[in-house]
Formats: structure tokens, sequence, C-alpha cells
């Protein structure tokens, strides 16, 4: 398929190959909500054949050591790094992204996800404990075949994100991109292969989740899961991954707080605010439920306005643009019926709350005050550019509220005072907190969701964790000098 000037294999990539589909899905540009062409589709045998081929090299890749890996990893990187205009292009075109913040982020995001964890794998393992006895040896060894299922809003960043640690940890995969946006992922195989990746390290299988992410993640031959979507398919995974008895990390959706106390830097606050209609809000760390000090609400409130008053929604490749369309037309039906819902309870709609003039998929920034802590708007993930608008008098209140949702991903807290940063901070449930700051994401760090946002974590060490079979090799190093003496005895 051509997008633009970039041409995208749009069949499956197996043991080394481009292998046409069983049947085909239509991909179409959220930018105009065109069709772009037809994707292939896998079904059950072609998943088989996948998970078959990644079996094989499964032996190989991990007994090539992680030094070698590194070294084939590092090329990919420097691919991805060397491709970055096609991969903004594709992108940028698949899922609406922003062309100049894919350029300028996400694509060098991507590659450092790569070259991190293939740095880091070459010192994993190694700790050696001692007991009375037995010295316990802990090494990490590749657990096998991972399925590596990701979504659309961010398929490069979050695809590389499981592919670093996964492969350089000596494992195989088998990576289901999304369907709303598959080919950004198409391409990173052709890349993969250019670094050199061995034929069967690295497979794709596109198509719909309920057929070909179900059969990858049913498949017996796989060891690991790694999925990143919604709490809904979450469940349907970790359900596949129990009855193989296989380890499942889920990366889940979010509703996060974005907690504003009277002692904050009201501009910085404001500034941050208007990011989290990034990408058009689908993004699952946005923080999307503002909660204000009431002493500050009123000049806070105006300074939010002020800021996404001046941001520019419409076309993702213009580089004026802010804020781009939704994925889908599903997509949008689903955040204008959040919105609706919200005005018809009663909720004041305190700017946007329509579709834009730039197109079909777009939608209005939107800032709600909702009736109530109950409500469908403050509760529920609307994955849009749809923020609500609280406020409180104690920070005891506001830890309240921010707790107040199935939810634990993220959380946003802007304070002048460090004490509260940090009360406040413990106090929240969330995988991470972010204090006067947003999106900070060290790969050395710990990342995961809390209750419905997801289970186990992944980053630094912990991905290994996840991505290995972490051993004890217990020996009993006085049983050679008991067994050496009585040879010595017989001798004598
Ligand atoms: P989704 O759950 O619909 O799809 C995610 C992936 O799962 C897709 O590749 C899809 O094809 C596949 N899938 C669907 N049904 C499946 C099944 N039965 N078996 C196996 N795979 C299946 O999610 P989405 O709409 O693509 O993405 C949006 C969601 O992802 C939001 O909830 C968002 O918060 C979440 N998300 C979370 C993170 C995180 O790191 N926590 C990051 C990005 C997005």
């Amino acid at each position: 398929m051509k997008v633009e000037t970039v041409d995208v294999p749009i069949d499956h990539y197996i043991d080394g190959k481009r292998v046409a589909g069983s049947a085909g899905f239509e991909v179409r540009t959220p930018i105009d909500n065109s069709v772009l062409g037809t994707c292939a589709a896998a079904n059950k045998d072609l998943v088989d054949r996948a998970v078959g081929a990644a079996g094989v090299a499964f032996h190989p890749w991990a007994q090539a050591g992680a030094v070698a890996r590194g070294a084939v990893l590092r090329r990919f990187a420097q691919r991805i790094r060397a491709n970055k205009a096609a991969l903004s292009i594709v992108e940028s075109v698949d899922n609406g992204g922003l062309r100049h913040a894919i350029a300028a982020h996400i694509v060098e995001r991507s590659a450092q996800n790569i070259e991190y964890f293939a740095a880091r794998a070459e010192h994993i393992g190694g700790e050696a404990v001692s007991g009375s006895t037995n010295t316990d040896v802990v090494s990490y060894e590749p657990a096998g075949v991972a399925a590596l299922i990701t979504p659309w809003n961010g398929p490069l960043m979050l695809s590389t994100w499981k592919l670093g640690p996964a492969l350089a940890a000596g494992n195989t995969v088998v990576l289901k991109p999304p369907e709303l946006a598959p080919l950004s992922c198409s391409l990173l195989a052709s890349l993969a292969e250019e670094a050199g990746v061995p034929p069967g390290v690295f497979n794709v299988v596109h198509g719909d989740g309920s057929v070909t992410g179900q059969a990858l993640a049913d498949h017996p031959g796989i060891s690991r899961i790694s999925f990143t979507g919604s709490p809904q398919t979450g469940r349907k995974v970790a359900t596949a991954a129990a009855a193989n008895l296989v380890p499942v990390s889920l990366e889940l959706g979010g509703k996060s707080p974005f907690v504003v106390f009277a002692s904050a830097d009201l501009d910085a606050a404001a500034a941050t605010a208007a990011r989290q209609y990034f990408n058009a809000g689908q993004v699952c760390l946005a923080a999307t439920r503002i909660l204000a000090e009431r002493s500050i609400a009123g000049p806070l409130l105006e300074k939010i306005c002020e800021k996404v008053g001046a941001m520019r929604v419409g076309d993702p490749r213009d580089e004026r643009t802010s804020i781009g369309p939704l994925i889908s037309a599903r997509q949008f039906e689903r955040v204008t019926g959040f919105v609706d819902r919200a005005r018809a309870q009663g909720a004041e709609v305190l700017f946007g709350g329509r579709q834009h003039s730039a197109g079909e998929l777009y939608f209005e920034p939107t800032l709600i005050a909702p009736v109530s802590q109950e409500s469908e708007i403050v509760q529920n993930e609307v994955f849009g550019p749809v923020l609500t608008w609280q406020t409180f008098d104690e920070e005891a209140e506001a830890i309240a509220l921010a707790n107040d949702t199935t939810y634990g991903l993220a959380a946003v807290i802007f304070t002048g005072d460090a004490a509260q940063a940090e009360r406040a901070g413990r106090a929240i449930v969330a995988g991470t907190v972010w204090v006067n700051s947003f999106f900070v994401r060290n790969l050395a760090a710990p990342f995961g969701g809390f209750r419905k946002s997801g289970v186990g974590v992944e980053g630094g060490n912990h991905s290994f964790d996840f991505y290995c079979n972490v051993k004890n090799l217990s020996i009993d190093y006085v049983s050679f000098q008991r067994g050496a003496s009585s040879t010595l005895t017989r001798l004598q």
C-alpha cells in the first residue's frame, strides 16, 4: 500500500517472509475517514504458523546470548531512526497522530525502547545468594514465544516498548498490531529484517482482535502475553492466559486525576492541563479529571481556557496543529455519546462539546463540570478530548475524589509545597504520580496500572522479571568437597 511517498507492506510477516492473508480488512485514515486500502487478516491457521515459526527460532536466538542479540537490536534501533520520515508519515496517516510530534519524539523513543533494553539485557541476572549449605545462583532465562498485542493510539511507541525487552531477553515474538492502525507496525517488521533480525524471531500477524488477537492469546505455544488496550479486552486476554497458565501483563485504561493545589504555579498547571488534549485525548495516561482547590479555581480555569483556546484543531500533518482527529466513526460516536449524556444529566459544558469544523472525526477540546462524582463522565474513560472540572476545599477531599474511580493508572499533582507533594503523592492510588510535570517516562522506572488499570509492572528490570523465567540453581558446594574427600579416602 502506498501512503504518500512510502510503500507499506500490508501482508503478515512470518518466518522472515511476507505472507498474504486468509482474508483482509479495510484500513482507513482518520484524517478524512477515507479508505487507504486493505490489509491482510490472519485466521487461526496463520496465527498457528507464526507461533510455530517463533517456536523454531527460539532456541538459536535464546542461545545467541545478550551481547550478540544486542548487536542486532541496536541495528534495528538505527533502522528505526534512519526511517524517521517514513514512520512519521505512515503513523500520522494511519492513526491521526500529530506528524510533527511523531517525528520529534515518538520515533526516537521507539528506537530507545529497543536500544535501552538491548543494553540492559547484557547485565541481567548474575546474582548469587549464599546460604548455610547451598549457594543459590539466580539466572534470567528467556521464556519462549511472547505474544504482544497493542492498541491504535500509539502503535510504534507501545509495540517497541514490548519488543525491546522481549527480544533482548532472548524470546521470540508474535506481534498483533491494532486493526485500526496496523501500518507502522507492518513497516517495523521490514526494518527488523533489514537490521538482520533472524527469520522467525519477530513475526507480525494482522487482523481483527476478536479473531486474530484471540487466536494468538489462546495459542498453547505462547509463553508470555503482554497486552495493552481496554479493560474489557484485557479480561478476555487474561481469561485466555489463565486457560494456558501463562503469565500475562495487562496495561489498561485510566481516568487519572489532575490535582491543582492553591500553592501551585498556575501557569505551569494550566499549560500541563492543556496537554491532556494531546492525541485528541486518546492517551491512556491522560489526566482527564481536573480537581482544583476552590481558592484558585477561578484564575486557573481562565488560564486553561486561554491555553486551550490557542490550540489548533485540524489536520495532523500540519505543523501548526495541536489536536488531530479521533480514530474512527465509532470512537467519535462514543465521545459524542459521553458528552450528550453528561449534558442531559445537567452537567455544564464549560467549553467545547461538539464536532469541530475541521472534519468528520474531529471533536472540540471539551471541559465539563459534572453533576456529581458518581457521574459516568467522571467514572469512565472517554478516550477523547474531554476533561472534567471539579473543585475541592481540603487536601483530604482532593485525595478522596482523586481515588474515587475504579482506575489507578496515573495522577498529576501541581503544588508549591514539597511536603504536600509527597503526602498527596503517596496517598493517591496510581502506578505513576507526576508532581509539577507530566509524561516523563524513564525507561528504567516501573510502569503499570493499579486496580482496573492493569496487572503487572514493566520497565527497567521489571520487564525482565516478566519476560524471563527467573531461575534458581541451588548448589550444595560442600558436597563436592565431601565427594572429593571420599575419592581421596578410596585412593589411599
Ligand atoms: P482494545 O482493547 O479494543 O484493543 C487493543 C488490542 O487488542 C488491539 O490490537 C485489538 O485488536 C486486540 N484485541 C481485541 N479483542 C481481542 C481479543 N478478544 N483477544 C486478543 N486481542 C484482542 O483497545 P483499543 O481501543 O485499541 O485501545 C484503547 C484502550 O487502550 C484504552 O482503554 C486505553 O486506555 C488503553 N491503553 C492503555 C495503555 C497503557 O499503557 N495502560 C496505553 C495505551 C492505551
